[in-house]
């Protein structure tokens, strides 16, 4: 057991256990993430659809309907706070010739129980205006303001970034194998890098709630894994969508979406299948046909030929179908936040703030920390400045005129900062979530080997240890020397 004991731990560095530790990080107190993976946001945060909903389609009596609105609403300060991109495009739910369009008015009614801002039926013409590609079978629409949209990881990264600041511990590839308690209290954790104690262990760790769970005897949250399929377009493309695009949902899905993201791609997709595996990343030919269908409906001239990627995510989908916020009642000190699917996004600081409130009742005292930081710097951007502004950074620092990502526009230096950054990135894929570098049409195809090059030379290590992503997802299998060696030579 390593010396320090914390007042907490949280298990999982997805956008619920940032935003908790974020919250925490207000309060006199020992706060320490552990994440089993190389970089935070790298499981269910790094693949889903970024929006933020507004909230009319989440039950008002499940805690889904109660944590949306209030995320909503918090997230328009908290992006401007911590520099997260967001836009605040707003949503449409499209009924069109042949749907049941009496579903718009319950979804009305919903949001207005949720309390909703500025939800009202829109007409045929209303949407020939404002969203003119939009199939001409569209026949009303559920116009929600207030939904936005974001980039769910770097939500998460910067919340995590700003508990940093403010005296958070990160710990990253430490999986919490085991949970110890004695005479029915938590007192740490057991992980693959040793024993760490802690007085209070919070279960934020998505898809593995349910094994975390498990730990300390909780037999009732079950997480299946259901599928969501996507493609995403280049910037360059056929038409530009206005604003997040649902069609009528159905009582498990919100169906397939047509959104843009905030760097303006198109994005549609996703499917809701039910899986068993939980690493099951897959993309399907007919999960792909399922997304490209869904998303004709609602806008006919759609072609598949600007796609840049396909890809999929997975919601922890517990049996209740809500979010699973509680304490334990068999072990004292031990909390869960599990069940995590949509809208968790769009509800994490309200996730977050809930789960100090069950805290507080669990006997922790917060008392408030005097100079919390409550800003993040801004990371350069250099793909969004004028090339007046770029000319300046270059002057500045002659590490910026190097681009290394064409397709992105990103520079050495960015790449460099994303390495030695608060929360530093040690992989070819959490450099692409803090810089874009890979994101574009060449999906990394020329920028990859350089960034692994860097990676290496940055981190001090051979490029065969650098990973894509997840632990032993290492790029080169062999040495170049030995490939230009014996083995090419034994080949030949
Ligand atoms: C297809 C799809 C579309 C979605 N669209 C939206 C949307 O548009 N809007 C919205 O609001 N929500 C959306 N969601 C839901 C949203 O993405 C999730 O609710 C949210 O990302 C869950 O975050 P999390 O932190 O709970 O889980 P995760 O992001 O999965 O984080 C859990 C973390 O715990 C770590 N972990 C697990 N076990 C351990 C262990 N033993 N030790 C240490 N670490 C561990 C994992 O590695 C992981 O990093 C969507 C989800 C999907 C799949």
């Amino acid at each position: 057991m390593s010396n320090k004991k914390y007042d907490i731990i949280i298990v999982g560095g997805g956008v619920s256990g940032c935003a908790v530790a974020w919250k925490l990080s207000r309060y006199n107190l020992n706060v320490l993430l552990l994440e089993k993976e190389p970089d935070l946001a790298s499981g269910t945060t790094k693949a889903n659809t970024a929006i933020i909903h507004a909230g009319y389609n989440a039950d008002p009596n499940k805690l889904k309907g109660r944590l949306n609105v209030k995320g909503n609403v918090e997230i328009k300060q908290i992006a401007k706070d911590l520099s997260i991109p967001f836009k605040e495009i707003g949503s449409l739910v499209v009924g069109v010739k042949g749907d049941d369009l009496s579903i718009l008015d319950e979804l009305l009614e919903k949001g207005k129980k949720n309390k909703v801002e500025g939800l009202k039926i829109v007409d045929k013409e209303w949407l020939r205006e404002n969203e003119p590609h939009l199939t001409k079978d569209a026949e009303a629409a559920l116009w929600a303001p207030t939904a936005g949209i974001t980039t769910p990881w770097e939500f998460a990264l910067a919340m995590a970034e700003n508990a940093v600041a403010n005296g958070v511990e990160i710990e990253l590839e430490t999986e919490v194998l085991d949970v110890l308690t004695e005479d029915g209290n938590v007192v740490g954790v057991k992980t693959n890098r040793g024993n760490f104690g802690a007085n209070y262990v919070i279960n934020a760790a998505g898809l593995y709630a349910d094994d975390v769970a498990r730990m300390v005897g909780i037999e009732k949250i079950e997480i299946r894994p259901r599928k969501g399929e996507y493609y995403i377009y280049d910037k360059a493309k056929d038409f530009d969508v206005n604003h997040v695009i649902f069609p009528i949902p159905t009582p498990i899905s919100k169906g397939i979406v047509v959104t843009r993201t905030i760097e303006n791609n198109l994005l549609i997709g996703p499917t809701s299948d039910p899986i068993d595996d939980k690493t099951d990343l897959s993309t399907t030919p007919e999960g792909l046909e399922k997304v490209y269908n869904g998303a004709k409906k609602l806008f006919p001239d759609l072609t598949l030929k600007d796609t840049i990627r396909v890809f999929a995510g997975l919601r922890a989908a517990d049996k209740t179908e809500d979010f699973v916020i509680e304490a334990a009642d068999n072990v004292h000190g031990f909390i869960n936040v599990a069940g995590i699917q949509s809208p968790g996004l769009s509800s994490a600081t309200a996730i977050a703030d809930m789960t100090l409130d069950i805290l507080e009742d669990e006997g922790l005292k917060l008392e408030e920390k005097k100079n919390v930081i409550e800003k993040r710097e801004e990371p350069v951007r250099f793909y969004e400045m004028s090339n007046e502004e770029r000319a300046k950074m270059v002057e500045k620092d002659k590490k910026y005129g190097k681009i290394i990502c064409r397709c992105e526009t990103v520079s050495y230096k960015e790449i460099l900062d994303a390495i030695h950054g608060p929360i530093g990135a040690r992989t070819v894929n959490a450099v692409k979530r803090r810089t874009r570098a890979g994101a574009g049409r060449c999906q990394g195809g020329f920028c990859g080997p350089r960034v692994l090059e860097i990676l290496s030379e940055e981190l001090g290590i051979d490029p065969t240890e650098v990973k894509q992503e997840e632990t032993n997802s290492q790029i080169i299998e062999y040495k170049i020397k030995e490939l230009l060696g014996s083995k090419v030579m034994d080949n030949a």
